[in-house]
């Protein structure tokens, strides 16, 4: 049950402590593109989250969208970011992530996943034991296999609120 459960719940990838991020060690950020950045099915390119972008990296972090959408949809964000990216990352399977930290150098303690979903994003980065940043979702579309994931998603979150480890709203970092 563990394995779906984030390190750190906050509402949105705006109110995150970056800077308790980067004081822990951590060097690298790993973002979710559907929902996390963007609605899923939008090309919106937010300039809100560039200028996010651009302070991170000032503050000395390397971004990378990790997305299990193919490079077609990745391809834009990543040149109106002017960030890396990894397409068809095929969360929760691990490979993707673990070929990401072998190829960049990374240790486990200095990335992080940020996404909005606990099947997907959550689990693959407590596989891997990398930091893992649960934010809600920013629409309330899906995409056709996220609303399967959200059936299941639903559950482990009633799982672990019996268990009084994780509440929807109550944000914890
Ligand atoms: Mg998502």
């Amino acid at each position: 049950m563990e394995e779906y459960l984030p390190d750190i719940y906050q509402k949105s990838i705006y109110t995150i402590n970056y800077s308790k991020l980067f004081n822990r060690g951590i060097k690298c950020l790993l973002f979710d593109l559907d929902n996390t950045l963007v609605p899923p099915y939008s090309n919106e390119l937010s300039q809100k989250a560039k200028n996010l972008f651009i302070s991170l990296k000032q503050k000395g972090f390397k971004i990378i969208i990790f997305t299990n959408s193919p490079q077609i949809r990745l391809k834009g964000f990543t040149k109106f970011f002017e960030v890396e990216g990894v397409s068809s990352a095929c969360k929760p399977f691990t490979r993707k992530l673990r070929k990401l930290l072998n190829d960049y150098g990374y240790g486990e303690n200095e990335v992080a996943i940020i996404g909005d979903q606990l099947m997907t994003d959550i689990k693959v980065g407590n596989k891997v034991g990398i930091t893992t940043i649960l934010v809600n979702p920013v629409s309330n579309s899906d995409f056709v296999l996220t609303k399967i994931h959200r059936f299941s998603e639903r559950r482990k979150m009633k799982k672990l609120r019996d268990h009084d480890l994780f509440w929807q709203g109550r944000y914890y970092d």
